[in-house]
C-alpha cells in the first residue's frame, strides 16, 4: 500500500485527525487513504513549528526515525536529553531498550517501523507534556500517522495512550488490550523508560508483560501480512 500521498496537505488545516479527535474518532472509521499530506514535506515544516513553548528551550525538533513504509507505527511521550541533541527520537537508553525488546520478537526499529513522539519538542527538564503542549503538538502526530498510514500503532507509555486514544490513565489496566481505533490495530504497553526503572525479568513483571504484548504485536503484524498476488 502507498505510504505517502502526493498532496502537501498542510497538517495545521482542519482535517478528520484534528487534536480533539485522535481520541474520540470512531472505531470503525478507516484510515485515510486519500489526499494525506506528503511526509517530507509535512517533517520540513514541522522543524520550523513554534506552535507551543517547548520551542524556547529545544535544541532540535525531533520528528521521526524508522521507516515511513513501514505497518508498525511507535509513538512514544516526548525527546529527552539525546534526543534533542541528536534529532532522532528514541535514541537515549529508553530507545535502545525499546530497540532491544522489538528485536527480541524479531522486529528491526529502523527496517520494520516509524518511530516518533506525540509531542516534538524536550519538555524542560524531562517533565510530562501538558495537555495544551500535547494539542499544540497534535496535528503534526495526526498528519504523520495519515501519511504513514500504519496498520498497528504501539503507544509506548501513558502519555501516548492520552494523546492518541484520549484515556487519561489506566496504563496498567489497558497495556496488552488491542484497541481498533480508525480501522487501526492500536496497542498500549509500558514506556521503556518505565521498564528501565523496573528492570526485573521476572514472570508478571512489567518487562515480562511488555515482552508477552510484543509478541502478541508480533503475531498481529504476520496476520495482517498484506498477501502476495499470485501470477
Ligand atoms: S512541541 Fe510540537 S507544537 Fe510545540 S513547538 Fe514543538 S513541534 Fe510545535
Amino acid at each position: 500500500m502507498p505510504k505517502n500521498g502526493a498532496m502537501a496537505g498542510n497538517p495545521l488545516q482542519p482535517s478528520p485527525l484534528q487534536p480533539s479527535l485522535l481520541g474520540e474518532a470512531p472505531a470503525t472509521a478507516e484510515p485515510a487513504t486519500a489526499g494525506t499530506p506528503d511526509l517530507a514535506a509535512l517533517e520540513r515544516d514541522c522543524r520550523e513549528c513554534r506552535r507551543c513553548g517547548l520551542a524556547e528551550g529545544r535544541q532540535r525538533v525531533v520528528v521521526s526515525r524508522g521507516d515511513p513504509a513501514a505497518r508498525l507505527m511507535v509513538i512514544g511521550e516526548g525527546p529527552g536529553a539525546q534526543e534533542d541533541a541528536s534529532g532522532r527520537p528514541f535514541v537515549g537508553r529508553a530507545g535502545q531498550l525499546l530497540d532491544q525488546m522489538l528485536a527480541s520478537v524479531g522486529l528491526d526499529s529502523e527496517r520494520d517501523a516509524y518511530v516518533c513522539n506525540v509531542v516534538k519538542c524536550r519538555p524542560p527538564d524531562n517533565r510530562r507534556p501538558t495537555p495544551q503542549e500535547i494539542a499544540a503538538c497534535a496535528p503534526w502526530l495526526a498528519a504523520q500517522i495519515a501519511a504513514v498510514n500504519p496498520s498497528v500503532v504501539l503507544l509506548a507509555g501513558a502519555t501516548a495512550l492520552e494523546g492518541v486514544l484520549g484515556i487519561k490513565g489506566g496504563i496498567s489496566r489497558l497495556r496488552g488490550r488491542w484497541h481498533p481505533w480508525q480501522g487501526r490495530s492500536v496497542m498500549p504497553v509500558f514506556h521503556p523508560s518505565y521498564l528501565l526503572r523496573n528492570p526485573s525479568r521476572e514472570q508478571g513483571s512489567p518487562k515480562w508483560l511488555t515482552w508477552q504484548d510484543l509478541q502478541e504485536v508480533r503475531r498481529r503484524l504476520d496476520q495482517d501480512q498484506p498477501s502476495t498476488p499470485s501470477l
